[in-house]
């Protein structure tokens, strides 16, 4: 079977999915409803969060484990330190390996409760990354994806303290990074940029998040401090009583950032998905048919932008 680090190296871009632990019936139902549809595109891989703690990380463990048993999608799951022992992170990956999943996001994860709460390790477990990067690669044989921030970690002190570590996590053996999600192209091609000056050349994977309601905002900026455009927001607050044209607004808004990013020579796109489908899924379709319309294009050697690419533009600049 190839290998994902082999599939990310293969020049063509990977798309995946990402899901969570859903904590109810109704919402195990909804997850599985978007894993079928989702494993009807034949993705590169779908990946799995871990949960801050208790029975969430369970989940997590039996969603991934379900997936490689009894689906045809490449299962990443992602693992954390926090709260975990080194022999316990063991006993979690010997489960992955026993189940015939071969590919974990190593994480550091952060404080369960408050995120911004000092960072306490566990005494025996680890207190950074590149830690459990080491442990994934010595236990098997598995691929380790890692982290990566287009404004920088909170934590990091200042751009240089930020890039060091992350080349530190991919000397440590990581075969590929995911961004934190990110609303603007050009943070992500001068994270892209700053690791390429210091020689390192994992692929950093974007990470799309669709904006559909204005509402989300506020929760976007707790989850991932990422910069939101004012023009994004003010367009989608204008929509906030009109769920179609916020939809419209955040797909299209979407679907010009990422068209953007291939473009830039980005290695693939996560899409979070929130276990539904729908969002993601028209901008999948969206990017697709432009890279079949570009396709097509080169091959009779025209020089037109093709229309989609054209409203992408629009989307990006109207946002701004
Ligand atoms: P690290 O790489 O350890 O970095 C954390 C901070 O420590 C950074 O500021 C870094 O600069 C600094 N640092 C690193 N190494 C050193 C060192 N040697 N000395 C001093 N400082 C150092 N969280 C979950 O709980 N579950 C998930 O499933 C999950 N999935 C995620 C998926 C993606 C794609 C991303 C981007 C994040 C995800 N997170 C998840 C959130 C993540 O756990 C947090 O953002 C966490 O704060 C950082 O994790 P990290 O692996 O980047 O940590």
């Amino acid at each position: 079977m190839t290998t994902l680090p082999e599939l990310l190296a293969s020049g063509t871009p990977s798309f995946s999915f990402e899901f969570f632990p859903p904590r109810t019936a109704a919402g195990t139902r909804t997850l599985w409803e978007a894993i079928r549809r989702i494993e009807a595109l034949a993705p590169t891989f779908v990946s799995v969060t871990y949960g801050a703690g208790g029975t969430s990380r369970d989940r997590t463990v039996e969603v991934t484990k379900r997936i490689a048993a009894e689906t045809t999608l490449r299962p990443v799951a992602h693992l954390t330190a926090v709260g975990h022992s080194t022999a316990e992170l063991r006993h979690i990956i010997g489960q992955y390996a026993d189940a015939g999943v071969r590919d974990v996001l190593a994480l550091r994860g952060d404080p369960p409760g408050d995120p911004s709460a000092p960072w306490v390790p566990h005494p025996e477990g680890f207190t950074h990354a590149h830690e459990l990067v080491s442990l994934v690669r010595r236990s098997g044989d598995f691929s380790v994806g890692v982290a990566a921030f287009p404004e920088r970690h909170p934590r990091s002190a200042d751009w240089a303290d930020d890039i060091r570590h992350f080349v530190a996590k991919c000397r440590a053996g990581a075969d590929y990074a995911i961004t934190q999600m990110f609303f603007r192209v050009e943070d992500y091609l001068r994270l892209r940029d700053r690791v390429a000056a210091e020689g390192c050349d994992t692929p950093i994977i974007p990470e799309i998040m669709p904006a559909t309601d204005v509402r989300q905002i506020g929760r976007f900026a707790e989850l991932s401090n990422a910069t939101f455009p004012d023009g994004l927001a003010r367009r989608l607050d204008a929509a906030r009583d009109n769920p179609a044209d916020g939809h419209r607004i955040g797909v299209e808004y979407a679907t010009a950032m990422a068209d953007r990013l291939l473009a830039e020579g980005a290695p693939g796109l996560h899409y979070i998905t929130l276990n539904r489908s729908t969002a993601t899924l028209e901008i999948h379709r969206n990017i697709q048919s432009t890279r079949d319309t570009r396709t097509a294009r080169n091959t009779q050697s025209t020089q037109s932008t093709s229309t989609q690419s054209t409203r992408s533009a629009h989307a990006l600049a109207a946002a701004r």
